[in-house]
């Protein structure tokens, strides 16, 4: 099912009691989401009243967070989602609200001071610059795996690809153009071809394999650094390859 339409959706948060709140108010705003979320998700204020309606399909929040227009601060929204959806669908958001600027340094550093002390380290790992919600879902799972990686890497010949892990292992991610045509698939072939005469190994992922076939992606990626064909100068066999970076202790 397709998100509501924008002012039907403020609409039925009004009728419910709340304002527009959650991921149905980043919804508004056009950034990247993993989920449809056809419900609307309703801020109600804790002393507040929830109700009834039609058709009510809503998902209710209580905080005390300021309505204006019918909806939240986006600042808010993105921390609701935290607690409504899961560390993916917020980091996604985040870094999406980040890419448009549509919060300041300033916001991310209120988002962070309202997250849980043992969640933050998501804020300070997000970045301004991420192409797209597949690329930060991909950043975020593998540094769950305690592997950090390059993003928006120029490689001679080839120009700027995704990511590259170690030295010399390509991760492209096809989500943000479209890949459906025989041309691209062309394009796509030829850049891979121009990175190996350059010593450089080439994994790519869609969207249908990273969001839905995760094992895979996972299994593709650790076969690589397990043979150490992500760097130049290999390691011994059965040496440990992943950086332990912080772990996610959600
Ligand atoms: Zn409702
Ligand atoms: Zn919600």
């Amino acid at each position: 099912m397709a998100a509501p339409e924008a002012g039907a959706s403020i609409a039925t948060a009004v009728r419910h009691g709340g304002a527009l709140g959650c991921v149905s108010r980043l919804q508004l705003e056009g950034l990247w989401l993993l989920g449809d979320h056809a419900r609307v998700h309703v801020a109600l204020r804790p002393n507040g009243r929830g109700r009834s309606h039609s058709a009510c399909t809503c998902v209710a929040h209580w905080n005390d967070v300021p309505h204006a227009s019918g909806r939240v601060p986006v600042i808010a929204a993105l921390v609701q989602v935290l607690g409504c959806l899961g560390t993916e669908e917020f980091f996604v958001a985040l870094e999406s609200a980040m890419r448009t600027r549509l919060i300041t340094r300033a916001g991310l550093a209120s988002v962070r001071a309202r997250l849980p002390l043992d969640r933050r380290w998501r804020a300070d790992f997000a970045r301004w610059n991420a192409d797209s919600g597949l690329e930060s879902l991909l950043r975020l799972r593998l540094r769950g795996l305690g592997i950090d990686l390059a993003s928006q890497v120029p490689v001679p010949g080839v120009g700027t690809v995704d990511f590259v892990l170690g030295d010399r292992l390509i991760l492209e991610v096809d989500g943000k153009r479209n890949h459906d045509g025989a041309s691209m698939r062309h394009k796509d072939l030829v850049r891979d071809a121009v990175a190996a005469a350059h010593g450089f190994d080439t994994l790519r992922f869609d969207y249908a394999m990273v969001v839905h076939e995760w094992e895979l992606v996972e299994a593709a990626i650790l076969s690589k650094l397990d043979r150490s064909l992500h760097l130049t100068r290999r390691r011994p066999p059965g040496t440990p390859v992943a950086l332990q970076g912080e772990g996610d202790p959600q």
